[in-house]
């Protein structure tokens, strides 16, 4: 990353510095200090978000849209100012097409069975992509079960380097795709996904288009306007927000079409015993209590990133996965998945007659934090022809040490597997 010197011991970078913001991050695991590489599962959060749920439950507590006392009051602003500043985050055109959800799971679930449920029918076409997470692709098996419209998947090419075959991108796009899914970034392989690029083609032929940002949307300034897709899913707690709160962008003109996705209470405008009425969009699709202290921890993490700077994260995480790339290639006995140049803050990683677990199991007897598995994406795995990787996944709090570490240690594995 321009402007940071990871050579310079005496001068600690913006990067160590902002390390004192996550109170997690400064404790031994296993007799080492922590060295947390796994936040393509969850990042840490900073003492912001912590501190915001802490005010929200010693100071405002109280359902939110239904009370008419100074605790609901505040409740129902702090809630509502969350989806003005995620529609500021994500560049969207109203403050109405933000829909909280409890994550990217919920949030493509509700599209799945909102819009797909009410507009995809017998002989209509779902295109995904290989490199595609579980959530994005088990959501459609069960739409297209219910409607009849049949899943095509646009194929990945280069062998381990997994990156979209868009030299046959045309041909995918038929006439008979209704709707377009796609994850910005593979949570596996690292490959960034040109989505403006793929959006605009399906646009074309008016295809809708739905964008899983679960990796992205806490790395990179996201603009959907940009992107120009109709669907942007996100979750908090991969982007320094807490678990079970993540947010669905939706264009105004879809969301208006779509049914609701669940009934209760908040998301009527009127209840009979025979028949309801629907309250407005995004209302019509958050039913019940919602996650509230979620919600307002979220705003917390929004301004964290924002003060941070999402530009300069997406910049440390090109640079530091660069860096973890070189190093490993110096491994022996190493099989690196993932694009050669540009890829997101992750790499995934087998060591040859070590099975992942193995790896990982050892990393964390010496406080190195990451996963090793199918990462939820089976399909994608059966294609690389492996059953799992260890993935290391980066975040703008870790460092070039934490990465030389992470090789050492590796070093340390095959030697004692006899791999080195
Ligand atoms: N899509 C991608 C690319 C992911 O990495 C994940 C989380 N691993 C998800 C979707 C699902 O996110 P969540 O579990 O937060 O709903």
């Amino acid at each position: 990353m321009a402007g940071v010197n990871h050579t310079d011991t005496k001068q600690p970078s913006i990067w160590e510095r902002v390390r004192a913001d996550f109170p997690i991050l400064d404790q031994k695991v296993n007799g080492y200090p922590l060295i947390y590489l796994d936040n393509a599962a969850t990042s840490q959060k900073p003492k912001a978000v912590i501190d915001a749920i802490n005010h929200y439950y010693t100071r405002d507590n109280a359902n939110v849209h239904r009370g008419i006392h100074e605790l609901s009051n505040r409740a129902s602003v702090a809630y509502e100012n969350t989806r003005t500043r995620a529609a500021k985050f994500l560049n969207a055109r109203s403050v109405d097409e933000i829909v909280f959800t409890r994550g990217t799971t919920e949030a493509i679930n509700l599209v799945a069975h909102s819009w797909g449920g009410k507009f995809l029918k017998p002989g209509d076409k779902i295109l995904l992509t290989e490199m595609e997470h579980h959530s994005n692709i088990v959501p459609w098996q069960l739409i297209a079960e219910r409607t009849g419209a049949k899943l095509v998947y646009l194929p990945i090419t280069g062998g381990d380097c997994g990156v979209l075959d868009l030299q046959r991108v045309d041909e995918w796009f038929t006439r008979e795709v209704k709707i377009f899914g796609c994850t910005h970034i593979s949570n596996t392989l690292g490959t960034v996904n040109p989505a403006a690029e793929l959006c605009a083609k399906a646009r074309k032929l008016g295809i809708v288009t739905l964008i899983d940002a679960a990796q992205s949307a806490g790395h990179r300034p996201i603009d959907v306007q940009e992107i120009g897709c109709d669907f942007l899913c996100v979750s908090s707690h991969k982007m320094c927000g807490p678990t079970g709160i993540g947010m669905l962008y939706g264009r105004l003109e879809l969301l208006d079409q779509m049914s609701p996705y669940q009934g209760g209470g908040d998301m009527i405008s009127s209840v009979d015993y025979f028949q309801s009425a629907w309250n407005k969009v995004p209302h019509k699709f958050e039913a019940g209590t919602p996650h509230i202290e979620g919600v307002i921890a979220l705003h917390a993490a929004m301004d964290y990133l924002d003060q941070v700077g999402r530009d300069k994260i997406a910049a440390h995480d090109l640079e530091l996965s660069a860096y973890a790339q070189e190093k490993l290639q110096e491994l022996k006995h190493i099989r690196i998945f993932g694009p050669e140049r540009g890829r997101a803050g992750l790499v995934s990683f087998l060591l040859e007659d070590v099975h992942a677990h193995d790896v990982v199991t050892a990393a964390d007897r010496r406080g190195i934090a990451m996963r090793g598995g199918h990462h939820c994406n089976q399909p994608l795995m059966k294609k690389l022809g492996v059953e799992s990787t260890t993935r290391a996944s980066f975040y703008f709090y870790n460092t070039h040490a934490e990465v030389d570490r992470l090789v050492e240690v590796l070093r340390e594995i095959q030697q004692f597997f006899g791999n080195a």
